[in-house]
Order: structure tokens, then C-alpha cells, then sequence
């Protein structure tokens, strides 16, 4: 029998009880015959908790520290679970990023894995020993502590899951799979039973919480099949994996939304070549992601343009653009940060057309005002005003019957 990683996500992890039952869970696939790899996060709220006292100590806290800091809510809960273990009678050891050596680059808050060793896990795991390891954290070439940007646990354990040959990686959190929507907004939401790499990718990367976006590129790229199921219940899962005929007759299989989305006008700028790069190159030059992009077609010589960042990036972004729109001769910038993006997301969407307009369609039958579209072969997302998100996500699904299988 093969390998299988296992990741437990913060609230499977909150307690010692919590704890005690990941221990039954890994010694489960251990006393099936499998090699078992625990990879866990932090305790539910306490790299938060890391993150406000770096921030109560410094207004910018020095970046190699802020890593060091903020990685060491994983130190406690594998510790803990490799202690539960060995006291019900199981070999276990826990592993900090540097003593298996995770290797990653120095990008400090969102470091990338560039090599895993794999020599030390499989000593380990040739003992007997069930292997825990930290996730969210690595060591760059020079010693120091990294992060993976949050959530990352799950890029941790998938790219074990790739490093070691993994038969799957489990990835275990507080609910039972990946839904159409969110069951919190959408009564009618349903369990997917299986989902394409490149369709869970822009699910997570259009706000769907529960993988991060890099863990589902590096198990697409490994081919590394991974089931989203609960900590709390062995029922239902779903299943990551490549794209087969019964994924492309369903037209959609999901809807997401994210609210943390700023809009920002630059209004009536004197159209020629390089006012785009004068925009936006000072926006990367300060880290500062943008979304969403759309410029007007130009008229008498003027053109706006329109883009949207994330909430926490608008005062900064806002301060930038004000700068450049000065220097291009620009009327004004306008700030909206009462928005929300939707996104419907499907591999079918390439061999059914309509798609787009139903959409439209469908939000303009509740007066929902489109603010700016952007697309994907397989994903339309429409920016909207916040205070519509949940209707347009339930009459969406509605139209287009996500609360059933298609045949
Ligand atoms: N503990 C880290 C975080 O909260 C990593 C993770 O949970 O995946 O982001
Ligand atoms: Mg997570």
C-alpha cells in the first residue's frame, strides 16, 4: 500500500480533543496498511492572533522576523499530535519546514517550494513512524524561516503529497467537500462529488475559501489527486482531479463571490501610448495586486480606465493612482469599495454557448447593475454593488440548476 498525506486545517486542530481525533484519523490509514504524513496548521485563530502581535510591536515589522514568528503556531500542533500518538502507542515525529528541509525562495509573507528533500521523511517513515509535519512553512538557501502566504498548509501538503509520491492527499477541514455555492448563502447549494484541477483553481482563485489557490496549481502539476473531506464526519468529499466527459456536460460547477474588492476610475485621461504601464507599473513596484482591468474605448482623444484591487490595498492604491493621474493629466480618480465580484465557474462553459448571456440575463431580471466583466475560457465574473451578492448568487443558481446533477 502507498503513501497517503493527510492536512488538517485550524478548527480540526483547536484542542486537544480536536487533536486526539486527527490522531484516530491518521492511525486509521496507518493500521490499513498505508505510510501516513500529517500535515497540520496552526490552532484555528492563532496565526491571527501571531500576525496582530507582530503588528502591535511595529507598524512594519521587520519581514525575516514576521516569518519566524508567525510559522510557530504550527510548532505547537505537531508537537502535540506526534505526543498523542506515541501515548496510544504509535511511532511518531514532528517535523519543523528546516529539519525536513522544505526549500523555498526569500519572498518572505508568500515564499514558493523549490525542492523538498524527502531523504529524512523516508527514514522515518521506513521506522514505522507516522511523520508530522508543519505546515505553511520553509527555509531559503540562507537559514531562514519562510511562510507560504495564508492557508498555505495546503500547498505544503500537496506538494509532500508530489515531493513523495503520495497514492492522494486528504485535506481535511470543517466541511465536507467542495459545494456549487456557499450552503451559508444558498440553501439549495450541493456537494460536487469530483471537480477538475483548472475549475477548483478559479473557484479558489475567485474567493472560494477552502483550498489555497498554489496547492491546487502544484496538484494539477504533480497530478496529485486530492479529496477535500471533514474532520468531524466521514461522510461525503470531494475529489480534485483531472478533467473527464462527465465535467464537461455539466455546464457550471460552482459560483463564487469575494467581497474583499475595491474599484478604482481613472477618469477622462488623454489616450496615447504608455498612460496603462504609467499606471500600474508604480502599483506593482508597491506589491499591490490588481484584479480586474477595463479601459473605454477612447473618445475625442480621452479614455477612463477601470480596475479593482483588494480592500486592505485601495487607501495605498488610491494615494499611487492620485500621484499618476497628475502626471498623465487625468480629471479625477474614483473610489468604490461597496462592491463584490461574482464568478460562475465550468469547464462545460467551452462547449455550451449562451453561457454568458444567461447570466446577464439573469441579473438584469432582478435590476442587478453589472459594474465591470471580466472572463476566462471557463469563468464570467461580474463586479457588482455588495449589497447584491446573495441575490445574485441564488437566482444564478436557480438559472442554472446547480442543485442538480445533469446527466
Ligand atoms: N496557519 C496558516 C494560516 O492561518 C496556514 C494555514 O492554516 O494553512 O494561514
Ligand atoms: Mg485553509
Amino acid at each position: 500500500m502507498g503513501l497517503v498525506v493527510q492536512k488538517f486545517g485550524g478548527t480540526s486542530v483547536a484542542n486537544i480533543e480536536k487533536i486526539r481525533n486527527v490522531a484516530n484519523k491518521a492511525i486509521r490509514e496507518k493500521n490499513a496498511g498505508h505510510d501516513v504524513i500529517v500535515v497540520l496548521s496552526a490552532m484555528a485563530g492563532e496565526t491571527n492572533r501571531l500576525i496582530d502581535l507582530a503588528h502591535s510591536a511595529a507598524e512594519l515589522p521587520d519581514e525575516r522576523e514576521y516569518d519566524s514568528l508567525i510559522s510557530t503556531g504550527e510548532q505547537v500542533t505537531i508537537t502535540l499530535l506526534s505526543i498523542v500518538l506515541n501515548s496510544m502507542g504509535y511511532r511518531a515525529r514532528s517535523f519543523l519546514g528546516f529539519q525536513v528541509k522544505i526549500l523555498t525562495d526569500t519572498a518572505f509573507k508568500k515564499a514558493r517550494i523549490s525542492m523538498i528533500d524527502t531523504h529524512a521523511i523516508e527514514q522515518e517513515l521506513k521506522k514505522g513512524s507516522i511523520v508530522v509535519v508543519a505546515g505553511f512553512q520553509g527555509v531559503d538557501e540562507e537559514n531562514n524561516i519562510t511562510t507560504l502566504g495564508r492557508g498555505g498548509s495546503d500547498t505544503s501538503a500537496v506538494a509532500l503529497a508530489a515531493a513523495l509520491r503520495a497514492e492522494r492527499c486528504d485535506i481535511y477541514t470543517d466541511v465536507d467537500g467542495v459545494y456549487t455555492t456557499d450552503p451559508n448563502i444558498c440553501a439549495k447549494a450541493r456537494r460536487l462529488d469530483k471537480i477538475s484541477y483548472d475549475e477548483m483553481l478559479e473557484m479558489a482563485m475567485t474567493g472560494a475559501k477552502v483550498l489555497q489557490p498554489r496547492s491546487v496549481e502544484m496538484a494539477k502539476k504533480y497530478d496529485v489527486p486530492v479529496y477535500v473531506k471533514s474532520s468531524f464526519t466521514d461522510e461525503g468529499g470531494t475529489l480534485v482531479t483531472k478533467e473527464d466527459k462527465e465535467m464537461e456536460r455539466e455546464i457550471l460547477s460552482g459560483i463564487t463571490y469575494d467581497r474583499d474588492q475595491a474599484k478604482i476610475t481613472v477618469v477622462h485621461i488623454p489616450d496615447k501610448p504608455g498612460i496603462a504601464a504609467s499606471l500600474f507599473t508604480p502599483l506593482s513596484e508597491r506589491n499591490i495586486s490588481v484584479d480586474m482591468i477595463i479601459q473605454n474605448a477612447s473618445s475625442k482623444g480621452y479614455t477612463d480606465l477601470t480596475f479593482t484591487v483588494s480592500k486592505k490595498d485601495m487607501k495605498e492604491a488610491q494615494k499611487c493612482v492620485e500621484a499618476t493621474a497628475k502626471d498623465i493629466g487625468a480629471q479625477k480618480v474614483e473610489v468604490d469599495d461597496d462592491v463584490a465580484k461574482v464568478s460562475i465557474i465550468g469547464v462545460g462553459m467551452v462547449s455550451h454557448s449562451g453561457v454568458a448571456a444567461k447570466m446577464f440575463k439573469t441579473m438584469a431580471d432582478e435590476s442587478i447593475n453589472i459594474l465591470m466583466i471580466s472572463t476566462s475560457e471557463i469563468k464570467i465574473s461580474c463586479v457588482i454593488q455588495r449589497k447584491y451578492t446573495e441575490l445574485a448568487i441564488t437566482v444564478l443558481h436557480d438559472a442554472f440548476q446547480l442543485e442538480k446533477k445533469h446527466k
